[in-house]
This record gives C-alpha cells, structure tokens and sequence, in this order.
C-alpha cells in the first residue's frame, strides 16, 4: 500500500455536494483507503481569475493500486460527475477536478503523469487543504506546512461542515 495525496476542486454547480460525491465514488470499491480528508475550503479563481471561486479540499489516502491506474480513477470520477475537457478552458470552471499531488515519495514526469504534482508549490488551494491533514508531510523535501507558508493564502476560507 501507497500513501497518497489528491486535491479536489470545483466550482461549477453545488461544489461541495458534488465533491462529496466524488469523494465516495473514489472510495467505493475499496481500492483506495481514506486516511484523512481535510473541511471543505472557499478558495478564490486561479489561472484565470474571471469565474466563480473554487471549494477545494484535501484528501490523505492509501492504495495499492499503481500511480497510473490511481489517475486513471480520479479522472473516470471526473466524468461521472460531469466533467467535460473538451470544452473548458484550462483553469477554467469544472464541475469536478481530482489531481495527484503527490504518490508515496515517487518522483516521474511522464506524458500524461507528474508525481508530485507539478504546481503544488504555488497554490495556497492546495496547500492549505492539505496542510491541515498532514502539515508534517514531506515533498520534494519540503514540508507541507512551510510551503504553505511561503504562498498567498488572502481570500482562502475554510467552511463549517455542511449540516
Ligand atoms: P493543473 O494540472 O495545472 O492542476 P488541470 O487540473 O486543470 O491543471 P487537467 O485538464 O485536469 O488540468 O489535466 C490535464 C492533464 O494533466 C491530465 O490529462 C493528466 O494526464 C495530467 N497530469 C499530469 N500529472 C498529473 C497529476 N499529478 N495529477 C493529475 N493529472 C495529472
Ligand atoms: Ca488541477
Ligand atoms: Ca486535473
């Protein structure tokens, strides 16, 4: 078994809803083990900022399945939930988007696979999420709560659980 790290986003439709749902959807054939997931947070646009904010989150899990097959998963989510990337803009809004930050201490950069997640050093919607449930996290040997500390987190909210 693999620890992994992913982050979700959204913001097109109920996010939150809908990132539950993807949250179970990963889980649900038992495949992928939940460690930790962090609250849901209210994040402002990134890439481009014209659209509505984000609500990301962070999840701690564990797998055997391999860093591929793990992608191939968090994308076949992103399609029952809707997605649809042949007609968004990059960074654009999504309905659902699930990305590997970061596969036990692999390091690859493959066509279609980056381990860890290429941009995960310049996002305070990562890194927040993520350093709520394992600040003490090693990537790339930084820890996750010092790279969250050398990012902008203004605009950044964490919620309260739904009801
Ligand atoms: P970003 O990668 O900057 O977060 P994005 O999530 O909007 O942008 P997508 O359109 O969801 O980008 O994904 C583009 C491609 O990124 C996917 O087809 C996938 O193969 C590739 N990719 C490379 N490394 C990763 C990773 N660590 N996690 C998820 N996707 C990855
Ligand atoms: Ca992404
Ligand atoms: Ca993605």
């Amino acid at each position: 078994m693999t620890e992994a790290l992913l982050a979700l986003g959204g913001n097109v439709g109920n996010s939150r809803a809908i990132l539950d749902r993807a949250v179970t959807l990963l889980l649900e054939r038992g495949d992928i083990v939940l460690k930790a997931r962090s609250a849901d947070y209210l994040t402002p646009p990134w890439g481009f900022k014209y659209q509505a904010p984000f609500i990301n989150l962070a999840l701690v899990v564990e797998t055997a399945l391999s860093p591929r097959d793990l992608l191939t998963r968090c994308q076949a989510v992103e399609l029952q939930l809707g997605r649809d990337r042949a007609h968004e803009k990059r960074w654009g809004p999504r309905t659902a988007d699930v990305d590997i930050i970061a596969f036990g201490d692999l390091k690859i950069d493959e066509l279609g696979l980056t381990l860890p997640h290429p941009r995960l050093f310049e996002r305070a919607f990562v890194l927040r999420p993520l350093a709520e449930i394992a600040p003490d996290r090693l990537i790339d040997g930084k820890k996750v709560r010092d790279a969250l500390a050398e990012v902008d987190t203004a605009g950044i909210k964490r919620l309260p659980p739904q009801p």
